[in-house]
């Protein structure tokens, strides 16, 4: 039985009318799981982090003016959400979540959540809907456990993973990969440990022979010990922001290339589902399931 991970506080965020953020997405993956027949009891709930757990890797000033709402305007704006307690809830549990995950992936091998991939997240600001980098706090987490000396985080999302290039970038033993577009958010690029910037209209073929060579550079180079996946689905032809040319079969076959590495090393990967930004949520909801059938959660 493959653990996940999901609270219903993903889906429960009070957007302005037309805001670009698919928030019900999020249930919407539950629902499209409980309905492939995934049994409720596969599901963990995570419980949101003590901001004191954060200021332990992150900026003192800017996590406390986060939660306490106090972010000076100009700051919220580069986030793209309006302050609520209810956002701050929603942040602290979603990155909880992807902790859980990282630790239920040490125990079974695999563990997935239901959200996750808050990359533009630095350690001192936030940006592009993202309040805290939970892919990095996983990192963290995973090298607690003294048989993990190395963790590397496999970003496939289409925007680059900036804050956590920068977060890791003084880590040596975290190793950082980003296949985004090179003509999308975020338009100044960070240095991963190694970063691929895809041309707009890129398409399958050139795609997944792409995804496969990194993942064989960065299990050669990294030698890792657990892998943090960001499955990001933006990279799919229908999506609003991604302007790159990938099915839904090849988003399945990047998905099962990055767990067959994973199990033919031997080594746990923790998975996120990453960015998507169809306004028709079913049909976001179909590509972002793509992770759990390529994970063997449910079949179809
Ligand atoms: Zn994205």
């Amino acid at each position: 039985m493959i653990p996940l991970v999901f609270h219903p506080i993903y889906s429960q965020l009070d957007l302005p009318h037309r805001h670009r953020f698919p928030i019900e997405k999020y249930q919407g993956i539950y629902d499209a799981l409980i309905k492939l027949g995934v049994d409720c009891a596969n599901f963990h709930t995570p419980q949101a982090l003590d901001p004191s757990y954060l200021t332990q890797i992150y900026d003192h000033d800017y996590i406390h003016q986060l939660c306490s709402g106090q972010l000076d305007p100009k700051a919220m704006r580069r986030i793209g959400f309006p302050w609520s307690e209810q956002l701050i809830q929603r942040t602290l549990t979603a990155a909880a979540g992807t902790v859980l995950t990282a630790e239920l992936a040490m125990e079974h091998g695999k563990a997935l959540n239901l959200t996750g991939g808050y990359h533009h997240a630095f350690a001192d600001f936030g940006s592009g809907f993202c309040m805290v980098n939970d892919l990095y706090l996983a990192a963290k987490t995973m090298l607690i456990n003294p048989d993990i000396d190395s963790v590397l985080i496999f970003d496939c999302d289409v925007h680059q993973g900036d804050g956590t290039a920068l977060l890791a970038s003084k880590d040596n033993d975290i190793f950082t990969v980003s296949i985004h577009g090179e003509k999308n958010f975020p338009h100044r690029k960070q240095v991963s440990n190694i970063d691929i910037g895809l041309a707009k209209g890129t398409g399958d073929d050139e795609y997944l022979e792409t995804v496969d060579s990194a993942l064989h550079l960065a299990f050669v180079q990294a030698q890792p010990d657990a892998v943090i996946y960001d499955a990001g689905v933006d990279i799919h032809i229908n999506d609003d922001l991604g302007h790159l040319d990938i099915t839904t079969k090849a988003v399945r076959a990047r998905d099962e290339m990055v767990f067959a590495k994973c199990d033919d090393a031997g080594i746990p990967v923790a998975a996120v589902i990453g960015g998507g930004y169809q306004r028709d949520i079913d049909a976001l909801v179909d590509v972002h399931l793509q992770l759990f059938l390529a994970a063997g959660v449910a079949c179809r």
